[in-house]
């Protein structure tokens, strides 16, 4: 008898099928290594691997093959040396401040219209290691250059296109205040996606992602992505990923990577959409104000096209109803039947979000008006669908 028909059923539930050799043949799509840790044939290897002489996988939260092929496919789009992806956005946002290796007496100089969670994480997390944050309104370049040779900030940290008025920054303008200053610039590219700009190129520091949005697509996988423009960074981001852990699930990797294959087709349609709805609602009765980064005046409109993809202005459009208060953005919301109320962007369906009481929510009122985010303010994140359903379904609740 072998020894496998020797071992008793309890011990072949155990064992059965696993770690078989691979076959030649290669899959064609990156599987699921749902594994949490992987072994070698000998400890001779498995040192070799623990210790760097070998390439390979040894535990999922130091490394593995399904998330390792999401990295490097952001890599390459985002034409970095060094990717490493995380749980979320925040972790990744977490990890590339970590990485910039601040320390009690730095100073982050930040963009007043971040993303509310990475100010307060700033604000909060950072503080409290002694790790000053300071704003400034990052589309007024004299204001931002001033604010940087006043406190000489480690690090400058912006969004390519601000949530939710959507302003574009000036990331070359941003990268020669950060070398003028010895800082270095992260830039938060969710907004934009690799597709419609790549900061590296234009010399930034780091690129961050939510991969929540538009890299995964499709509202079913949180993950966070950092692109590093120099490999040394690779020691403080695996470090990170290592010592706090917040690693990528192998499912929402896999999700993503999938994500990532129609990313261009979505955004090139989402784009056009997001163009035809700004459009339509820019002589709206109901409606004040258009921010979409096309319409935003001259010089502004000249910046995005230098910044994005042609002829691409982004895929989110905000509007500011006429009558101005939260009611009357609750009632416009309420009433829409095929937008998708939800507290995020960049998914397939269109969705809307109100800023005062969602990704603002926790400023003073006094402050989410001096950075104007009123309330009478709704986020649209447009979708892939007919264009002309999303109109008929938001004129129809203009109209209640
Ligand atoms: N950055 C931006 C611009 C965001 O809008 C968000 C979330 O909405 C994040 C980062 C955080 O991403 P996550 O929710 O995946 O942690």
């Amino acid at each position: 008898m072998t020894d496998e028909k020797k071992r008793d059923i309890t011990t072949k539930l155990v064992h059965g099928g696993e770690r078989r050799p691979l076959p030649d043949a290669r899959p064609v799509s990156t599987p699921i290594y749902a594994s949490a840790t992987f072994t070698y044939e000998s400890m001779q290897e498995i040192d070799q691997v623990f210790g760097g002489e070998k390439q390979g996988f040894i535990y999922t939260r130091y490394g593995n093959p399904t998330i390792a092929a999401l990295e490097e496919a952001v890599r390459e789009t985002e034409e970095g040396a060094f990717a490493c992806a995380y749980a979320t956005g925040m972790a990744a946002i977490h990890a590339a401040l970590i990485a910039c290796d601040l320390k009690t007496g730095s100073t982050v100089l930040a963009s007043q219209d971040l993303y509310g969670a990475t100010t307060s994480l700033l604000n909060s997390v950072f503080a409290s290691f002694g790790v000053k944050t300071v704003t400034a309104d990052f589309s007024d370049l004299p204001a931002v250059r001033e604010k940087a040779r006043e406190i000489r900030p480690q690090v400058m940290i912006a969004e390519t296109i601000s949530n939710p008025l959507l302003k574009v920054c000036d990331i070359e303008a941003c990268v020669e205040i950060a070398r003028e200053n010895g800082a270095r610039l992260i830039i938060d590219n969710t907004f934009a996606s690799p597709y419609l700009c790549q900061p590296l190129k234009l010399g930034a520091d780091m690129v961050v992602h939510s991969a929540t949005k538009y890299l995964g697509g499709h509202a079913d996988a949180m993950g966070g992505l950092v692109v590093s423009r120099d490999e040394m960074d690779s020691v403080g981001l695996v470090g990170v990923m290592k010592l706090v852990g917040g690693v990528l699930g192998v499912w929402e990797a896999h999700e993503i990577l999938r994500g990532l294959k129609t990313l261009a087709l979505r955004m090139d349609r989402q784009c056009e959409n997001a163009r035809c709805l700004a459009k339509h609602l820019r002589d709206h009765p109901q409606v004040a104000r258009v921010h979409f980064p096309e319409f935003a005046g001259e010089g502004k409109a000249e910046l995005a096209r230098r910044m994005l993809r042609a002829p691409h202005a982004g895929a989110l459009v905000s509007i500011e109803l006429k009558e101005g208060t939260r009611e009357a953005a609750f009632r416009f919301m309420d009433a829409l039947k095929l937008c998708v109320r939800s507290t995020s962007l960049g998914d397939v369906f269109t969705s809307v979000l109100h800023p005062a009481t969602a990704s603002h929510r926790d400023l003073t009122p006094g402050r989410r008006q001096e950075l104007g985010i009123v309330d009478g303010l709704v986020r649209i994140s447009v979708g892939i669908e007919s264009i002309d359903d999303v109109i008929a379904d938001i004129e129809q609740a203009l109209s209640v």
